[in-house]
């Protein structure tokens, strides 16, 4: 197909690609997706692009991060057209292993990561983290990059993924890119795909909403009031609140009263879609 990425589906097919960059000299980026290829992705394979010589983008719906009510089975998937557009952008493979490849028969080791697994969405996505924890730790050894690049949209995540790659030693860099927003200030997110028109018109409405917390917060509202409202409004828009949170921005305690830098933290369900979005304090200009 032309203009279409090379892809590999074995760890053993990574390896070898990566093994030929490596004796050439050239260092080696990985972006860690789960496909449906939009511009916040693409952000983060130009950020390894301009890190790295060489860039592998992965692609793997990961069952072990969907609880069983989740939407594993809906989640979007069209890999044709994410191996065109993630080649335009300036990956230079793509590693989209299949479920058997992952976790073959037999397959029974997690990792967990404590503490900051805990609450916000480990809260209420229990085994969520386990399952991200363990994909990445896997995708880290089989690819072996120098450097790993994920988006501060998922916040917890990153702090996650940090934390293990720490604890285990893993020899790789850890990179945190911002997020990228249309226009009216939503976060872009695969799920996007999942709103009505009605509940997108709404959506918005979350980033406005917390980035009014980050500018209350900068001007000395206690951190337990300026969430408080915010729940409250966001209520009154219809939309269903799992948390607004202002929390430390490296360990993700929680913080009352006035603050000096935070991280203002929400997840919310708008219909049948649940959307998480964060913001800095003090808020971005
Ligand atoms: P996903 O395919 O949703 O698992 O996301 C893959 C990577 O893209 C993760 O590191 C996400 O944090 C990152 N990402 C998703 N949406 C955005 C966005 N709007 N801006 C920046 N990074 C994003």
């Amino acid at each position: 197909m032309t203009g279409a990425i090379e892809t590999v589906r074995t760890v053993r097919g990574l390896r070898a690609r990566v093994a030929a960059w490596r004796a050439d000299g050239e260092a080696v980026a990985l972006v860690p997706t789960m496909g449906a290829i939009h511009d916040g992705h693409l952000s983060l394979v130009r950020l390894a692009k301009a890190q790295s010589g060489r860039v592998v983008t992965s692609l793997f719906v990961n069952p072990l991060q969907f609880g069983p009510r989740e939407d594993f089975h809906a989640y979007p998937r069209d890999e044709t057209r994410d191996a065109q557009v993630l080649a335009t952008a300036g990956s230079d493979l793509l590693y989209a292993p299949d479920e058997s490849e992952m976790y073959p028969p037999g397959f029974s080791t997690k990792v967990h990561v404590g503490d900051l697994t805990e609450d916000l969405c480990g809260a209420s996505r229990p085994n969520h983290f386990d399952g991200v924890a363990t994909v990445v730790a896997k995708l880290l050894l089989q690819c072996a990059p120098d450097t790993a690049i994920f988006g501060e949209k998922d916040y917890q995540q990153l702090l996650v993924i940090k934390r293990f790659v720490r604890d285990l030693d893993i020899q790789v860099e850890i990179l945190g890119a911002p997020i990228v927003r249309e226009a009216d200030g939503l976060a872009l997110s695969s799920r996007n795909a999942y709103l009505s028109p009605e509940e997108r018109a709404i959506a918005p409405v979350l980033h406005q909403t917390i980035r009014q917390v980050a500018t209350d917060l900068a001007q000395g509202r206690g951190a337990d009031d300026a969430s408080e409202a915010a729940r409250f409004k966001l209520e009154a828009m219809g939309l269903r609140v799992d948390y607004v949170a202002v929390r430390d921005p490296d360990t993700l305690k929680a913080l009352h009263g006035p603050v000096k830098a935070a991280r203002v933290l929400a997840a919310v369900h708008l219909g049948k879609t649940r959307l998480i979005d964060n913001v800095p304090v003090p808020p971005d200009s």
